[in-house]
């Protein structure tokens, strides 16, 4: 992602190419799920297109351009700064995803992949949720296997760990629970070298979890677990990760890293849960857009963590048949975005803004594919 100008209003904007889009079917409806998202999110905590640059004709359409709002930081570059962190900054960021998520989840969307580096942050700490290259639509139906490939290792939910062929949008809400432990002790709670280790970290916290917590867990995953030695709960030392770990701290992050999934609290509860009112009255006070000053005073929103209706529609992607296809549907798809909006931006590819965003596409090693465990 680089900035540029909008040369039709001046503005400093991101610009972010998507990734191998027309490779094959499988990379074209990634992509073409990911643009339909970044058109479709209304939400302040969640990052979404602005515009997308105009596509040249069809058969030199090689590449997507999308433009967003521009955010200078992210978690993980503040967590690892010098920089301080009071506990009003952890609410107000903790606050800010929990409302991000309870959006995303309300559409029906599971992220799978949250984690600092997918959190922006700009100047005012307003925060944005972005990334939606592994994001998609959840399945209601058990019986559907669905991809492990999900989830940076350090976040990875236990169920995922555990090799379960069906999940909810409760593993997001446990790596939530990992940045918020992350924020609070500045270091990475669950760092291990290898899935099973990343495994027996949470193991060493949590305690060893009972049977009805692991029925959906593979057989290979639960003979490890039940194999090893039987361990207690340790969690009084979340008290220990630093001195803002308060009593309604430990309460709320306990109640996000339950091993169980069923049991794990929602966006939407931990949104309820008093340690967020201070994040909640200082967002609304000053940040958001969804509240205004008047000479009197300040008037605030009826609903201060907004739902959407009706859900994402991932419909489409049934009737995705061949790379030249889908790749027309999302040329035509791009040109009634622009339908009636502003003047189709362009910017010149000799431009030096263009250029050194081209050469800042490799990926950081952060930011490779999460890869999963095979269990014997
Ligand atoms: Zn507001």
């Amino acid at each position: 992602m680089v900035s540029v100008t909008d040369p039709r209003d001046g503005k400093r904007v991101a610009l972010k190419k998507m990734p191998n889009v027309f490779q094959n079917l499988v990379s074209c409806k990634r992509v073409f799920r990911e643009l339909k998202m970044l058109c479709f999110f209304k939400h302040d905590n969640v990052l979404s297109a602005l515009d997308i640059l105009q596509p040249p004709h069809i058969d030199y359409f090689e590449e997507i351009y999308v433009v967003t709002e521009l955010m200078q930081s992210d978690l993980h570059k503040i967590i690892v700064s010098p920089q301080p962190l009071s506990s009003d900054h952890v609410k107000v960021f903790l606050y800010q995803i929990l409302r991000g998520l309870k959006y995303l989840h309300s559409a029906g969307i599971l992220h799978r992949d949250i984690k600092p580096g997918n959190l922006l942050v700009n100047s005012n700490c307003v925060l944005k949720i972005c990334d939606f290259g592994l994001a998609r639509v959840e399945e209601l139906d058990e019986s559907r296997h669905m991809t492990q490939e999900v989830v940076t290792q350090y976040y990875r939910a236990p169920e995922i760990l555990m090799g379960s062929r069906h999940y909810s949008n409760a593993i997001d809400i446990w790596s939530v629970g990992c940045i918020f432990a992350e924020l609070l002790g500045r270091r990475i709670l669950f760092q291990a070298q290898s899935p099973i280790q990343q495994l027996d970290l949470i193991t060493d916290l949590l305690g060893t979890p009972s049977l009805e917590a692991m029925r959906t867990a593979c057989e290979g995953a639960k003979a490890h677990i039940l194999r090893g030695p039987h361990k207690q709960p340790s969690l009084p030392v979340l008290y220990t990760l630093s001195s803002q770990a308060t009593h309604e701290a430990v309460h709320l992050l306990c109640r996000m890293l339950v091993f169980d999934p069923s049991k794990r609290i929602s966006a939407k509860d931990a949104l309820a849960h008093p340690y967020l009112d201070e994040g909640r009255l200082r967002y609304h006070t000053c940040m958001c857009k969804c509240c205004f000053s008047t000479s009197t005073g300040r008037v605030y929103t009826s609903d201060f963590e907004p739902v959407t209706n009706p859900k994402f529609d991932d419909t489409f992607e049934k009737n995705l048949s061949s790379v030249r296809q889908v790749k027309e549907i999302i040329h035509q798809f791009i040109l009634e975005q622009q339908k009636g909006n502003r003047v189709p931006l362009c910017i010149n590819p000799q431009s030096a803004a263009f250029k050194s965003f081209i050469s800042s596409t490799v990926a950081q090693p952060s930011e490779m594919p999460p890869s999963p465990l095979v269990w014997e």
